[in-house]
């Protein structure tokens, strides 16, 4: 997965600039909740530190969308300065105010920003678990387990939980608000610990189950009520033994079924970073209904494979490629690496 002066006018002046700066904004998002035509969406994902790296985003949006790239998925997570869960905002966080002006010097170039936010799993990294967890361990999904997340890959929230839903909804509003965005994409990825055995509401239930609730869960709110396009990674959809990825980029714990219980307008990011002759998710999940976007990485043969394999799916659905980074690479290198230019049909 960020400063605007302000000149002194005559009131007449400020009238006509707010309008012109509306008109202009409603110009570049598009009238509709879809500006980036199907089939078109070139895109990166960043994970972005501070608001020096949403500055250095928008000095690169010119030579960015000279490349193609016309949408970003800024993946902020608990970097953000949140002013309805202060107590949750951590790291080098970044402003709602230089959210909005790169989002707008992203917008007059073409690119339009997207906020992330890991939903469900990922609530840890290595021995750091991440606030939400460590401000309320009720939430957890294996409360008091795993003292310095020794022994798991990362700690999950529990979707069951009566109040998860309440501060994390706060917490979406606030990221889609900040970047003036019309969708967010809410993680999702690689949720080892569901339904867990330790955890009292979902001891006993089915994985599948439980993945499908806090997709649904978080669709009612982002799609339903906020009327945002919802973005996800797709692997906790995947069966990992029919498809042959494997457990991480698909799943082996039992949510694979949940597919076929979530609202097929989610827009689910299918990442495989590795080159393979065959990328048997994409006909899949478009098959169930999703509008797909593959994403890749920093392979770029991986990155050509994958790209040219969605490309043949001849499919509406089929969104386009998403390159994903993962601290690969610095912002001002971005429009120079390889695996962009791969993903951007450049290479
Ligand atoms: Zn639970």
């Amino acid at each position: 997965m960020v400063h605007i002066a302000y000149s002194r006018r005559a009131v007449l002046g400020m009238a006509i600039g707010a309008l012109g700066a509306f008109v202009l904004e409603r110009k570049l998002r598009g009238a509709g909740a879809e500006p980036t035509p199907a089939g078109k969406w070139k895109g990166l994902h960043l994970c972005i530190s501070g608001d020096g790296g949403l500055k250095s985003l928008a000095e690169q949006a010119h030579a960015l969308a000279d490349v193609g790239v016309n949408v970003a998925v800024i993946e902020v997570n608990y970097a953000f300065d949140f002013k309805s869960h202060p107590e949750l905002s951590d790291g080098a966080r970044v402003t709602a105010k230089q959210c909005k002006a790169t989002a707008l010097a992203c917008r007059e170039k073409g690119i339009r920003l997207i906020p992330g936010f890991n939903c469900l799993g990922h609530q840890s990294w290595k021995k750091a678990t991440f606030p939400l967890l460590r401000k309320y361990p009720e939430l957890d999904e294996t409360p008091g387990k795993y003292p310095e997340n020794e022994g798991i890959y990362c700690r999950s929230w529990c979707p069951r939980h009566p109040q998860v839903n309440g501060i994390v909804f706060a917490l979406l509003d606030e990221l889609a608000d900040a970047f003036d965005s019309d969708a967010i994409h809410v993680g999702m990825d690689e949720v080892f610990l569901v339904s867990s055995e330790f955890c009292p509401r979902c001891k006993g239930t089915d994985p599948a189950e439980s993945f499908a609730k806090a997709v649904n869960d978080i669709h009612g709110h982002v799609t339903g009520e906020r009327k945002l396009q919802m973005l996800m990674w797709g692997d906790r959809f995947l069966d990992g033994k029919a498809t042959g990825y494997g457990e991480w980029e698909a799943s082996k714990n039992g949510t694979y079924a949940a597919i076929d219980h979530v609202p097929k307008d989610i827009i689910v990011c299918d990442w495989h970073y590795e080159k393979r002759a065959e990328y048997p998710s994409i006909p899949l999940l478009l098959k169930k209904g999703f509008r797909v976007w593959p994403a890749g990485w920093k392979s770029e043969p991986a990155t050509v494979a994958l790209r040219d394999y969605a490309n043949g799916q001849a499919d509406e659905k089929m969104l386009g490629h998403l390159c994903t980074t993962w601290g690969s690479v610095a912002v001002d290198k971005l429009a120079q690496w390889p695996p962009v230019l791969a993903g951007m049909g450049k290479e």
